[in-house]
């Protein structure tokens, strides 16, 4: 397969350079990837100024690789439209550092890459490892090239997008794979206030991500109990339940619409 690999780590982020490794031992792959990490950025673009994508040395057995000076939709977004000479089978994302689980999918731009593949109708997948070391990203990589033989076969639908999660572990391997929902993945917020050098306070975002009451069949528990967490998700955000409701609620035009001159 032709395979794009991104990420939000930055091009030289252990993560992706295992990933991409792994993957070019048996695909073709092209890895376009932010110059500096873009953690945390979403599916932000950059509008108001211009990118630049320059060819670097990557990872063993990879067709290119490019660091480009914006977020991850930025690279994906330019891979497809500018960089590849054809259009890839497959949009990888990752190893990130960290989890993606829950409502972290909306912030993460490991996901947002992804997202940005199946926006432009090429299946992704996205892929994070539940740890913060630079250990582990051997084994996640491993089992991301087995994962790609079984899928192989499925013809995946061009909206198909897998958010895969890999528990960090020590020791033996993974306990097993579930297919899982997003969980709830709460953080209890809180800022830090400093004084800056000039008198001024700053706010700085801390705090831990709460995992209380969190189902059985959710991401965040299968990886908790050291399991691979696949969870098929999609930009399509209508709340279907609640479709009808609204629509109940007979909303309509009650007063002009254009501006009265008295
Ligand atoms: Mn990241």
């Amino acid at each position: 397969m032709r395979i794009l690999v991104s990420n939000d780590d930055g091009i030289q982020a252990p993560g992706i350079q295992a990933l991409a490794e792994a993957l070019a031992t048996e695909h073709d792959v092209t890895v376009v990837a932010p110059d500096r990490e873009r953690s945390a950025t979403g599916h932000s673009l950059t509008l108001h100024r211009p990118l630049r994508a320059d060819q670097v040395p990557g990872p063993a057995g990879v067709r290119a690789a490019w660091a480009v000076s914006g977020t991850p939709s930025d690279c994906v977004k330019l891979a497809l439209g500018a960089l590849l000479v054809a259009p890839p089978d497959l949009v990888c994302s990752g190893i990130n550092r960290g989890p993606n689980l829950g409502t972290d999918v909306l912030y993460s731009g490991t996901v947002s890459a992804a997202l940005e593949g199946v926006i432009n109708g090429v299946p992704s997948l996205a892929f994070s490892l539940a740890s913060f070391s630079d250990q582990g990203y051997e084994r996640a990589a491993e089992f991301a090239r087995q994962l790609l033989r079984q899928l192989h076969e499925r013809r995946l639908p061009p909206k198909c997008l897998l958010n895969v999660n890999l528990p960090a572990l020590q020791g033996d391997g993974y306990a097993g794979v579930r297919v899982t929902k997003l969980g709830v993945r709460k953080y209890q917020d809180s800022f830090e206030h400093r004084t800056d050098p000039r008198g001024r306070t700053l706010f700085w975002l801390a705090g831990e991500a709460s995992e209380e009451g969190e189902a059985p069949d959710t991401d965040v528990m299968a990886v908790r109990e050291n399991c691979v967490s696949i969870t098929p998700i999609h930009y399509d955000m209508t709340d279907y339940a609640l479709l009808g409701t609204v629509r109940d609620w007979n909303v309509g035009l009650t007063a002009p619409t254009t501006p009265q001159t008295t």
